[in-house]
């Protein structure tokens, strides 16, 4: 049998009846849209992230959306991000207008750098998009401190990073709000798209509530609303999203615990061999949404262990600034060296919680065999 890179078969398959329960409590309600448990959720899952507010949307895209547009960012305004992330960081900040600046990332945590944000800030500058890639939060004290200095908001990218910690602080500690993704794969995963905006700002929670709702103020008075004006989205959280997640949600530490351990391990067994480990960092508690080693002769590594039956994935194969889509942002390839280096060698392996012992040692066996072939 070949071990996959994520397996979120493996999860529902363990909470099938708990989850099946409890969707068919959703259909006896018949109450689909932001019902008792999407409200339950804004509860519990800012509360494991220590933020006081938890605004669920439908995606984790719309998540940065919602955050960016109702912390204030807009037309004309510049958000300093990174260029190594997944497309949706930049994409949202595209989204409302505004202009991704990208600054390169730090080699060691493959997020962005501190020193070289302060460097691309200009008098358009409103915002620090920064993410927790992987699952390692970015250094986001440092930021904040550079947001207060110079004015600007700080949101953080939190998609890989639920359940995380910096300096004994969750990521919902941090900055004006931390955006989440309920993707089916991530470490908080559900039954199709879903989100949650999370803050500690009372004015921006009460604006993203409005804002998921097309701006309403609940009076059907649209265009207006806290002496606001402006126009919303339609990006609710579903019950039966809602639902699903609460049943996981409860299983999340655990979980988080399990990927930890896996990392250990392969941290452990892999350390004497020619090849780059992530590197925790002890301010930082790491939950391996990715185990994410870098390797020169990355493409033939994946295809020596997948010819053994061991799969891996490549998050990301091509940094943003190079993208075609956002050619007209005017980079071009050696802007970033950091983040096109990473592009070219970072492989993740297979870390979900559900990896068994003997799967995981026959991960590293294979990872060895075939690093010491190519090195
Ligand atoms: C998954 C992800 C997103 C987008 O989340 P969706 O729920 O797929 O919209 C944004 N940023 C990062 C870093 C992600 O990993």
């Amino acid at each position: 049998m070949p071990i996959p890179s994520a397996n979120p078969k493996a999860q529902i398959a363990a909470l099938r009846n708990e989850i099946m329960a409890a969707v068919d409590e959703v259909f006896n309600s018949c109450q689909f849209i932001l019902g008792p448990n999407v409200a339950a959720l804004e509860e519990e899952v800012p509360a494991a992230c220590d933020a006081r507010f938890g605004i669920a949307v439908n995606s984790g895209t719309d998540a940065i959306v919602v955050a960016l547009a109702a912390a204030g960012i807009g037309p004309g305004d510049e958000v300093i991000t990174t260029p190594f992330t997944f497309v949706a960081t930049a994409e949202a900040a595209m989204i409302v207008g505004a202009r991704p600046v990208f600054a390169d990332i730090d080699p060691t945590d493959f997020n962005l750098n501190p020193d070289l944000v302060e460097q691309k800030i200009t008098s358009r500058t409103k915002a620090i998009l920064p993410v927790h890639l992987y699952g390692q939060c970015a250094q986001v004290e440092r930021m904040e401190q550079i947001a207060e200095k110079h004015g600007l908001v700080l949101v953080s990218d939190a998609a890989q990073a639920i359940g995380s910690e910096h300096k004994g602080r969750g990521i919902g500690a941090y900055g004006h709000a931390a955006t989440l993704s309920f993707y089916p794969t991530k470490n908080l995963g559900g039954a199709g798209d879903g989100g949650m905006v999370l803050t500690n700002s009372e004015q921006i929670a009460e604006k993203a509530k409005s804002m998921r709702f097309h701006g309403t103020d609940n009076t059907f008075n649209y265009l207006s609303f806290s002496s606001a004006q402006y126009v919303g989205y339609c990006s609710r959280l579903d019950e039966i999203q809602a639902a699903v997640l609460r049943v996981k949600l409860k299983r999340l530490d655990e979980w988080n615990a399990a990927r930890a351990a896996n990392a250990a391990y392969y941290i452990e067994t892999l350390k004497d061999l020619p090849l780059q480990l992530p590197i925790p960092k002890p301010e930082n508690y790491h939950t391996y949404h990715q185990f994410t080693i870098r390797f020169a002769r990355r493409d033939e590594l994946k295809a020596k262990l997948a010819e053994r039956g061991v799969g891996s994935a490549v998050f990301y194969p091509c940094p943003l600034h190079i993208q075609k889509a956002y050619a007209d942002l005017g980079y071009k390839p050696g802007d970033f060296p950091e983040a096109e280096r990473a592009a070219k060698e970072v492989l993740s392996l297979p870390v979900f919680p559900e990896l068994s012992e003997s799967d995981r040692k026959t991960v590293a066996e294979a990872v060895r065999e075939c690093v010491l072939e190519l090195a």
